[in-house]
């Protein structure tokens, strides 16, 4: 009886309910159902991911332009920047343009925001970029402003600087004495002439060799009757001897104007114009100042003449 009851109970086939078996159907289904889902979205893109994914790569592609387009135009900013250093500033004598500090690097905490992004790379690197072009643009623009206001005052300066005869070349008798090193005409001794001495008649009409302002008109020992004009950019002329002013302190005259007359007018041995240019306080060799374009023709034949006219003296 024992052993049946036992046998009864080992092989008593389980009856389950209905109920039972849909449910566990259902959750076999399901763990199947997901499980496929999942392998097929690892494998397969939902349409939402590859729109993402899509969007991505038209925004990478975007970068790649925007970086294109920032390349351009550092090309263009540095085409500037050689124009300025190389073309410009030695046209106009001037020195590089110096800002301090102007190309350094911002503080990497103002890229910090990027960090942790996984398209920081691009976005940073872009970012830098674009940093350095304000940087670039804003440097131009002052050393533009700069040039500028050079060449402005280059065409002043052009028109103040002495750059003509101060007398009629055809009265010129002779170049009686240049700038440097010679014995006085009168003391006999060694002293530096400090212009160039031109021989013409009394009366003969001596011009402002540049816009400028009379500075001084009367007598200076040495000098007898003298002008003195002030060019501005540290340059002044002297125009001695004469024997007529036409001009007063402060007057304004411009280049080419007659302001006196050749005279003999202080120490002097003959009627001449004793020419004086003098920069930053220093005389300078005139003869370089008589033309602007004066050919080394007739530089040559005005050192023949001075040769001639110094072995007379
Ligand atoms: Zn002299």
């Amino acid at each position: 009886m024992q052993h049946n009851t036992k046998e009864s109970i080992f092989k008593r086939p389980r009856r389950r309910s209905k109920g039972y078996v849909i449910a566990y159907s259902l959750v076999v289904t399901l763990f199947i159902a997901t499980a496929i889902n999942l392998t097929v979205s690892y494998l397969v893109d939902t349409p939402k991911i590859s729109k993402i994914k899509q969007e991505n790569l038209r925004l990478e592609s975007q970068y790649q332009i925007l970086n294109e387009k920032i390349a351009s135009a550092e090309l263009l900013l540095s085409d500037i920047a050689h124009r300025d250093k190389h073309v410009y500033r030695p046209l106009l004598g001037i020195d590089t343009l110096n800002i301090p500090n102007v190309y350094a690097e911002y503080n990497d905490s103002k890229y910090a925001d990027f960090k942790g992004d996984i398209y920081a790379d691009i976005i940073e690197h872009s970012w830098r970029r674009l940093d350095h072009l304000t940087r670039s643009i804003y440097y131009s623009s002052r050393a533009l402003d700069d040039t500028q206001d050079m060449a402005e005052n280059k065409e002043e300066f052009s028109t103040v600087i002495p750059a003509i005869w101060p007398i009629d070349r055809t009265k010129l008798r002779s170049v009686s004495s240049l700038y440097g090193m010679r014995k006085h005409p009168k003391y006999g001794v060694w002293r530096k002439h400090e212009g160039v001495d031109l021989s013409a008649p009394k009366g003969t009409a001596v011009y402002a060799t540049g816009n400028a302002v009379v500075s001084f008109s009367g007598w200076k020992p040495g000098y007898g009757y003298l002008i003195e004009l002030n060019h501005g950019f540290g340059y002044k002329t002297r125009y001695g001897h004469l024997s007529k002013r036409h001009v007063s302190r402060g007057d304004s005259v411009t280049r080419g104007q007659v302001i006196g007359d050749v005279g003999n007018t202080g120490v002097s041995l003959g009627s001449h114009l004793h020419y004086e240019v003098r920069y930053r306080g220093n005389t300078v060799n005139p003869i370089y100042y008589f033309n602007k374009d004066m050919s080394p023709e007739s530089y040559l034949e005005l050192m023949e003449q001075l040769e001639t006219t110094d072995k007379a003296n």
